[in-house]
């Protein structure tokens, strides 16, 4: 790639699950494998892999929403310990699946703009 091609957003791309490059081809193959190469620009992301650097993310912002909807549940609504619990186990799948494929296309996103890959070396192929 060269340097005076425009990037698109981290947020624009991967976050939507979408190519870093190019923003239209899909990140994923299925819910959190990447696929190998872009369907529209042939983008190689085959060797591209946030490893687990979305999970404290997710665990971070999971974890305050369902500790403050736990505390007003308890205090506020006076839910029985039951319903909370089962409430709070809701939350935190749902939220958790929803933000982790979000979370890891950012991440990824990020490594190409920032050219960082685990070698220290842009690991996409252009
Ligand atoms: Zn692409």
């Amino acid at each position: 790639m060269s340097d005076s091609e425009i990037m698109l957003s981290p947020w624009q791309t991967g976050f939507r699950g979408r190519c870093p490059r190019c923003g239209e081809g899909r990140l994923y193959k299925s819910f959190l494998n990447v696929t190998d190469q872009c369907a529209v620009c042939d983008l190689d992301l085959s060797k591209e892999d946030a490893g687990d650097g979305a999970v404290p993310f997710i665990v971070f912002l999971v974890g305050a929403v369902c500790s403050g909807f736990g505390v007003w549940l308890h205090l506020v609504v006076g839910a029985p310990i039951w319903v909370a619990a089962l409430l709070l186990t809701l939350l935190c799948i749902i939220l958790v699946l929803i933000l982790l494929p979000k979370t890891k296309g950012l991440l990824i996103a990020l490594q190409y703009v920032n050219r960082a890959g685990d070698t220290g070396q842009n690991t996409f192929e252009d």
